[in-house]
């Protein structure tokens, strides 16, 4: 077992406090951190500490896959590590995105592959064969809109804005408060003519405005969510499109599953990301970065549901809490040593053969298995490998790890 140390990625839309600080760095940091992978991904792997100095998990996997992956998960995925782990840090909105299905994925990537597209050209949507469910726990609060909201919601939010240019598409929904509603109006808007765009984008932010003003709470924050994406993208129909979403704020440690074709955007929060590893994004909007409208729709389900709908199952078994999700590249949980667990060495619950990347996000905890022992600090991940077997923990202070491991 070995410390591993994460690969922090600077984007635009990061932190410059969030995730130094998390992992004891200095802050403010020169550039925006956005991201914090763990992971064997061949784009930025994680690094484990040995006492030979720092080796990149993806080597560590390509000479020892038997050892660290084990002979089920090697059957099941090849010699990859099937699933990626990231600490993301937004402070300003990610694009309007959603994934495909594990057939959809295939089909793109043979058909990009044929039409010639290069796996690193800007405009290929399919970068790898991979389907690429995604799980986000909130460490601190996160903001998102996430999937089609119920249709009388959108139409009540949009009558509350009181903007006339709306009502065409309002009277659209009402028509057809169904997913076949969804799916006309959202065409509609993703597909309009810029300066058609560029009339009705800022009549809807006036809309927000007064509404915001007015100090009616109902769709207080959905209202500014218009506002800010508004700020960032005059012109551009995500911002109508955030009309149509449930927009989600998750406390620590709630979370949403975005299964394919969910249409998403994180707005702003620190959280825990669990996801399939592929690369695989077709971008709606609220982006410099390619968008192809047409495949987007290919992919998106329209099928409206409530948050709720969104969010995992959440189930305690001991110390041990597990998000169902049903993507069989990962399971993630969080194991809480508190109360009458600390001060004495416990057997973690193990559900899952398989390699387990554990991190801390509060406390600090030795945890030991058969090849050897770390102390886990907030901020610090430890890589167990497979034949490493199942993990034992101690802690005197109330500690919390977060456990990503290969889905049953
Ligand atoms: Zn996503």
């Amino acid at each position: 077992m070995n410390l591993l140390r994460g690969a922090v990625r600077t984007y635009a839309w990061g932190s410059r406090t969030a995730i130094a600080d998390f992992t004891g760095r200095p802050s403010p940091t020169a550039h925006p951190e956005a991201e914090l992978w763990f992971g064997a991904h061949p784009g930025d792997p994680a690094w484990l500490e040995t006492d030979n100095g720092e080796t990149s998990l993806l080597d560590t996997l390509r000479d020892d896959p038997e050892g660290q992956l084990g002979a089920s998960v090697r059957g099941r995925f090849g010699d990859t590590l099937p699933f990626l782990l990231k600490v993301l840090a937004a402070d300003e909105p990610l694009s309007l995105q959603a994934h495909p299905s594990a057939r959809q994925a295939a089909e793109g990537f043979a058909r990009e592959d044929r039409l010639g597209i290069p796996v690193t050209a800007p405009n290929r949507n399919y970068r790898d064969a991979s389907h690429k469910p995604e799980i986000l726990v909130a460490l601190e609060e996160f903001e998102a809109l996430a999937g089609f909201r119920p249709v009388e919601e959108s139409i009540e939010l949009m009558r509350s804005l009181a903007v006339t240019d709306l009502d065409p598409f309002v009277n659209l929904l009402v028509g057809q408060p169904d997913a076949d509603g969804l799916r006309a109006l959202f065409t509609t808007w993703i597909t309009a003519p810029q300066p058609d765009l560029d009339v009705l984008v800022p009549a809807v932010i006036d809309g927000a405005i007064h509404y915001v003003r007015s100090r009616n709470t109902t769709f207080a924050a959905e209202a500014r969510t218009v506002l800010e994406l508004g700020e960032r993208y005059p012109g551009d129909a995500g911002v109508l499109a955030s009309m149509l979403l449930n927009r989600i704020t998750l406390e620590p440690g709630e979370a949403i599953y975005l299964p394919a074709g969910n249409l998403h955007a994180y707005l702003q929060g620190v959280g825990v990301e669990v996801m399939a590893n592929s690369d695989n994004v077709l971008r709606g909007g609220l982006t410099p970065k390619h968008v192809d409208v047409p495949e987007l729709l290919r992919v998106l389900d329209f099928t409206p549901a409530s948050d709720d709908l969104i969010r995992p199952t959440i189930t305690r078994d001991g110390m041990e809490l597990v998000y169902e999700t049903p993507a069989p590249e990962f399971a993630v949980s969080e194991l809480s040593i508190d109360g009458e667990h600390l001060g004495h060495e416990i057997d973690a619950p193990s559900r899952h053969d398989g390699p387990q990347i554990l991190l801390c996000t509060q406390g600090s905890t030795v945890v030991s298995a058969k090849g050897g022992s770390v102390t886990l600090n907030r901020g610090s991940a430890a890589w167990v490998a497979a034949d490493e077997g199942p993990i034992r923990l101690a802690a005197d202070t109330p500690t919390k790890l977060f456990r990503a491991t290969v889905g049953i």
